[in-house]
């Protein structure tokens, strides 16, 4: 197995890494903005409902989309600590070599495509997804 250079690392780790400032920035716009929007909801229903609530709301709130950002910078920390411990663009099912084309689509790649099809096979869930009928 030919492990990746230290200027592939190196360049992984930048890719990551701006990844990882431009998640923080979109986290960061998101929540602000449904603060704003919450405030002005909020403003209208405290008065007459008390402080339950405000945690209803919060609840109620769509943070899918923040969710989905937590969870991409969650895999792009995890990568960026691969790097550090020297594991990075190893298949975590088979220990093989994690394609290059791949790394470079997806720097945040756990798997090589062979081992991403099977557990994709296996995985076959999502939200929406009809378990039963
Ligand atoms: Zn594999």
């Amino acid at each position: 197995m030919a492990p990746l250079s230290e200027a592939d690392l190196a360049r992984y780790r930048e890719k990551l890494e701006a990844r990882r400032r431009e998640l923080l920035e979109e986290i960061r716009t998101e929540l602000h903005r449904t603060e704003e929007e919450s405030y002005v909801e909020l403003a209208g229903r405290v008065h007459d409902e008390g402080e339950e609530a405000v945690a209803d709301l919060l609840a109620d709130m769509n943070l899918d989309f923040v969710a989905r950002q937590i969870e991409e910078l969650r895999e792009v920390e995890d990568a960026l600590g691969r790097i550090e411990r020297g594991e990075y663009g190893v298949c975590v099912d088979c220990g093989g070599e994690i394609e290059r084309e791949r790394l470079d689509a997806q720097p945040t790649a756990l798997r090589c495509i062979d081992c991403q099809a099977a557990w994709e096979r296996t995985h076959a869930t999502g939200p929406g997804h009809p378990t039963s009928l």
